[in-house]
């Protein structure tokens, strides 16, 4: 059976008390079926604020997810006001996303400022979930898994076919050299099975079906190839 990572993406979603609600409620529903989880890696990707009131909440109830952050400054430590340094985050994240595409389009990231951020994820020793919105966009050769997200697929309840996702997928990992790769754009628990079960997609990263506890694991239980 294939291993399937299953990210989660808040974007810019929940206070500290909501995110604790959503873990106490997930910790209970995952520690109830605790089948759900098997050969599934979960990454639940919150925002900064979220992270170190969820790593003391995860002490408490252990419950089967890794923590990643959303985003991370392209700098180091130092004078950079306003910025998150991968050092900050270590110890509280396992994961940090870069790139993904509304960082693209209403922080005008580019390739350049993605690739120093996949740097300093890399040297302050956590993994990297790369996004990208079309096989030709390059890849950072340092990147653990990319998710291959369509633009128009992403919060619009369209998504692509598992089968065109799947030939994405195969081009994306040939040309990038990576080994593991997502599918991500209005993935629900009705429609997760179709990409897990084509071969060369590695699992799906949502966004809003990851906002409520029980519609979450509802996906989780029915992402299984
Ligand atoms: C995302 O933002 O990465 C995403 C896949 O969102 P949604 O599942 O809401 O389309």
């Amino acid at each position: 059976m294939k291993h399937i990572y299953i990210g989660a993406n808040w974007k810019s979603n929940k206070t500290v008390e909501e995110s604790l609600a959503w873990y106490e409620e997930f910790a209970a529903l995952s520690a109830s079926q605790p089948d759900i989880v098997k050969d599934r890696s979960v990454i639940l990707c919150v925002p900064y604020t979220n992270l170190y009131p969820l790593k003391l909440a995860m002490e408490k109830t252990p419950a089967p997810v890794e923590l990643g952050a959303q985003d991370v400054s392209p700098y180091p430590e130092g004078a950079y006001t306003g910025q998150i340094s991968a050092r900050m985050i270590h110890g509280l994240a396992a994961w940090v996303i870069i790139g993904h595409s509304e960082r693209r389009k209403y922080f005008r990231e580019t390739d350049e400022d993605l690739f120093r951020k996949v740097g300093q994820v890399k040297d302050a020793g956590m993994k990297v979930m790369y996004c990208i919105s079309d096989p030709a966009m390059p890849v950072p050769p340092d990147t653990d898994i990319i998710a291959y997200e369509p633009v128009w697929a992403i919060g619009t309840g369209k998504t692509d076919s598992p089968e065109n996702a799947a030939a994405a997928i195969a081009e994306i990992k040939k040309a990038s050299g990576v080994q593991k790769a997502l599918y991500g754009g209005s993935v629900t628990p009705d429609n997760v099975s179709g990409f897990v079960h084509a071969e060369p997609i590695d699992g799906v990263l949502i966004g809003g079906a990851s906002l409520d506890p029980k519609k979450f694991v509802s996906l989780i239980q029915h992402a299984s190839a």
